[in-house]
């Protein structure tokens, strides 16, 4: 962490949001806060600036915004992964666990070529099943993923450790 910005005093916590006893760690403060976005880019593209990435791969929506900007500082190209059914081209899609159910993500087949180096981003890592199943997509186009960065990790969800686990390095700003 930067030691001029304090991220967590830049992301709002809605309780109760989307549901009754969820704390929702809202990142839209973040984003409007001039100083704390341009720091927190800095910060999560500061260990892959010599990486040579070729691609970022940002996951729908807020992974966007991120990825976006990620992707313009390291001279990289952006990837969307979507929500099924809203990519145009031919795709690969895979399911993911959510807390009640599955849901599913796709990205296009001809994205990323087998061998390039993909940074992965997301606004927040929970329990991982999202990431799981981008680095799954990510792997069938035999993309080679560099690390996977997040702002924000929920530590007590284990998400950041399932995707080490699956081999690859997780950055995070707040915990
Ligand atoms: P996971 O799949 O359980 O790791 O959940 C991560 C996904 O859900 C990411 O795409 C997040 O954007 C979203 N998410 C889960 N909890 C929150 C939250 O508190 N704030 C913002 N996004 C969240």
């Amino acid at each position: 962490q930067s030691p001029l910005t304090d991220f967590r005093a830049a992301i709002r916590t809605i309780p109760d949001y989307p549901k009754p006893g969820i704390l929702f760690r809202d990142i839209t403060t973040l984003l409007a806060d001039p100083i704390a976005f341009r720091a927190a880019v800095d910060a999560l593209v500061a260990p892959y600036a010599d990486q040579r990435i070729r691609h970022v791969a940002g996951i729908e929506a807020r992974g966007f915004i991120l990825g976006g900007a990620l992707a313009h500082q390291l001279t990289a190209g952006f990837v969307p992964i979507r929500k099924k059914g809203k990519l145009p081209h031919e795709t690969i899609r895979v399911s993911y666990d959510l807390e009640y159910g599955t849901d599913e993500i796709e990205l296009h087949k001809d994205a990323i070529k087998p061998g390039e180096r993909v940074l992965l981003t997301d606004d927040l890592i929970a329990t991982g099943g999202t990431a799981t199943g981008a680095i799954k997509l990510l792997r069938e186009l035999g993309a080679e993923i560099v690390a996977a960065c997040f702002v924000i990790d929920l530590p007590d969800l284990g998400g950041a450790q399932r995707i080490r686990d699956l081999g690859v390095d997780v950055r995070t700003l707040v915990s």
